[in-house]
């Protein structure tokens, strides 16, 4: 039994709303292909879905890690009028929220809906331009009463994702909903498909939760896992467009890469410098798979590693790895497949790399 290309698996997940601490849809879809595969997984009570591929003890054992969660919405009030008031989930671009289409996920089914626009007809000058805050939208999904939305189902805190779309775009190319970070999912998939029967190291895959919510979820898994190593796959921050070029180098479809330097000073004060060891070994990897490495440094944005990198008495050795992706958080974001099979490879490859002579003392 053979999967998917990784395009018509990030296809296929990007459908499935995941809201953070929501993720059991896509967890099922995930888990039902490594059945396919044959390979045993198991969930903890947070939802982080783990599976491992043993290796070889006497080798430092790795964790390969990528959140099922999206961002998105919680119901916050349904008015009389049967409009809906959402609360924020996760880093939601305000300025792209109106006239977006959404998802209820209710316990009786996914209802459609949108986030208003106020009328254009009805816009005066000074409003054209000004970002309203989310706590001055409004969803309508056709309601005339509150009754009638209860009677859908739809209630405080019923979670609300952006309509799952997926678009083929020119050259291969994919827009999608959370492409952030299906397209990590179905990487990591692929790279499970990969290490089947391979000799290396130990291998432990996590598809983790509650990422986007706050950077967390995945603790859980790391501990009961005590991996030597850890990485997480995430998207790069495509700077190959007009608004983006001052922030760094990476390009769409310009191969994978790794963060060198990431931060985020406000309220959570963490980020990733990634142990040496690992940079080298993934340099050397990009190298032997003729595969192009990209980089990539930023402040503004971190994920789950910074928090797995503390672990036990002796730390984790950490390296953020990723794909580069424009419109991050936007209802549509893009990825180049190309990009996901690139990172495929160089991982297969790194980890195959990894031997006695890696040492991760400093
Ligand atoms: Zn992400």
């Amino acid at each position: 039994m053979t999967l998917h290309s990784v395009a018509d698996l990030t296809i296929q997940l990007m459908l499935i709303p995941g809201l953070s601490g929501y993720e059991s849809r896509v967890s099922a879809a995930i888990a039902a292909h490594l059945d396919a595969l044959g390979l045993p997984h198991n969930s903890d009570r947070l939802g982080n879905l783990r599976c491992t591929i043993p290796g070889d003890p006497a080798l430092p054992s790795v964790m390969i890690f990528t959140h099922m969660d999206q961002l998105g919405f919680i119901v916050r009030k349904v008015e009389a009028n049967g409009l809906i008031r959402l609360e924020r989930l996760g880093g939601v671009p305000e300025r792209a929220l109106p006239a977006q289409a959404v998802v209820l996920c209710t316990d009786h089914g996914d209802l459609p809906a949108l986030i208003a626009n106020k009328s254009h007809h009805a816009t005066t000058p000074d409003e054209k331009y000004k970002v309203l805050p989310y706590t001055d939208l409004f969803v309508d999904a056709g309601f005339t009463s509150k009754t009638e939305a209860e009677a859908a189902g739809v209630r405080i805190g019923t979670p609300v994702t952006y309509l799952p779309r997926a678009l083929a775009l020119a050259n291969g190319r994919i827009a999608g909903t959370s492409v952030d970070d299906r397209a990590g999912c179905a990487a990591l998939l692929k790279l499970a498909e990969a290490r089947m029967g391979k000799p290396g190291p130990t291998v432990h895959f996590v598809w983790s939760v509650q990422e986007e919510f706050n950077l967390r979820g995945v603790l859980p898994a790391a501990t009961a896992l005590a991996p030597a190593i850890a990485l997480q796959i995430d998207l790069l921050l495509a700077c190959d467009t007009p608004d983006m070029t001052a922030r760094g180098d990476v390009t769409l479809g310009g191969g994978p890469g790794i963060s060198l330097y990431s931060f985020h000073g406000r309220g959570t004060l963490n980020g990733v410098i990634p142990h040496p060891a690992l940079v080298r070994l993934f340099e050397t990897a990009a190298t032997s798979a003729n595969v192009p490495l990209q980089r990539s440094a930023h402040t503004g944005a971190l994920t789950d590693l910074s928090y797995v990198q503390f672990m036990g008495s002796e730390g984790v050795a950490c390296l953020d790895v990723g794909f580069p992706m424009r419109y991050s958080h936007s209802a549509l974001e893009v990825v180049d497949p190309a990009d996901l099979n690139g990172l495929v490879l160089l991982l297969d490859t790194a980890l195959s790399a990894i031997t006695s002579d890696l040492k991760l003392t400093r």
